[in-house]
């Protein structure tokens, strides 16, 4: 299966409570940000996710709080670095009894001095490595030599040891479809559990010019959908379809919400047009129906995974043909 079964029914329960609730829009993944420190400074990256002030973090607390407050069965372990936060071992143990399955975001350079040997391997961790291209592209992006080489010798290890493990890829301007394939074939001969492939978008402070325009995304993920069946992709084949220009969907912003050291920050992963402290202030007050259309200027050439993949699953229920695909997909993947 390419979801493991645990994380499947999780995932089926969830959306059934919801469902019996009457709930129309509900968060799938709480992205948490505990920290704003990381080791790297890479090019695509805001600046503020890397200032090095490791005292700017959320408590253990605040991070629990969040994790019961949005109910989501996914959390997201983001940052900055997550392996820099102190509190991590206690707060995966504490995730993990609650229930909920982590993604440890990481560029993977301190999993074997503070993951391996200090927090286990277990059915509800997975570690998702960000891995942005084969080395010479991804040491340009992480803007430091030597980063893929570590990455990659930390997964063979991460395998070795019985972790979960996937890969995290954002294609950008420059990134070739050809370079792609071959990380998915690296990937795959790594062992890898699941590797998600999704075009990159400017944050609203990055000015850099490697993102790409709704025109290009569409290009090269046509090209991605063409190979991916080859390979275990997480990214479902009809968020590929919307990325590539197949088919349209509405944003679902509210299905990945964002806790971050300066609050819940609305309304999506990129735009932060507004940061509270209050969960309740946050649901309530954002806009949804605004940001579901896509109305929005800033959301013109947007085809973030984190918008859109949960528009994608809903999309089955309104397709017999889509819901077998797609269980096919997960069965056979
Ligand atoms: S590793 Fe992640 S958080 Fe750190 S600079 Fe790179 S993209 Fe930003
Ligand atoms: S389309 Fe993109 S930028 Fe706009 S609300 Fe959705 S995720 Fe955010």
């Amino acid at each position: 299966m390419r979801f493991p079964l645990h994380i499947t029914m999780d995932m089926l329960a969830h959306q059934a409570r919801q469902a019996i609730l009457r709930h129309r829009r509900y968060p799938y993944v709480l992205m948490l940000e505990p920290l704003y420190a990381c080791n790297l400074a890479c090019l695509g990256c805001t600046p503020e996710r890397h200032t090095g002030k490791l005292a700017d973090r959320l408590t253990l607390k605040q991070c629990l709080r969040a994790v019961d407050e949005c109910g989501a069965p996914g959390v997201s372990l983001c940052g900055g670095e997550p392996t820099l936060y102190p509190e991590l071992k206690e707060l995966v143990a504490q995730t993990i009894r609650r229930r909920r399955h982590i993604y440890l975001c990481t560029n993977a350079l301190l999993l074997d001095e503070k993951v391996f040997g200090l927090i286990p391997p277990h059915k509800r961790l997975t570690i998702n490595v960000h891995l942005d291209g084969m080395r010479k592209t991804h040491d340009r992006v992480c803007d430091r030599e030597g980063v893929f080489e570590k990455a990659v010798a930390m997964i063979r290890q991460a395998k070795r040891l019985g972790y979960h493990v996937m890969t995290n890829t954002t294609v950008f301007k420059e990134t070739e479809t050809s370079e792609v394939r071959a990380l998915c074939e690296l990937t795959k001969s790594l062992g890898v559990d699941g590797m998600l492939v999704a075009p990159g978008y400017h944050y609203e402070t990055i000015q850099r010019d490697m993102f790409l325009t709704r025109a290009e995304i569409q290009k090269k993920f046509r090209r991605i959908l063409g190979f991916s069946r080859h390979y275990r992709l997480t990214s479902t084949p009809l968020f590929l379809e919307f990325a590539a220009g197949l088919r349209d969907l509405p944003c679902s912003p509210w299905s990945t919400v964002t806790y971050t050291v300066r609050g819940w920050k609305g309304p999506c992963y990129l735009i932060a047009k507004q940061y509270t402290h209050s969960w309740k202030e946050f649901w309530e007050e954002t806009d949804w129906e605004y940001w579901e259309s896509r109305q929005d200027s800033r959301c013109t050439n947007c085809a973030m995974h984190s918008g859109f993949e949960a528009s994608a699953v809903r999309e089955i229920r309104r397709s017999p043909k889509d819901l077998v695909r797609m269980a096919a997909w997960n069965l056979l993947g």
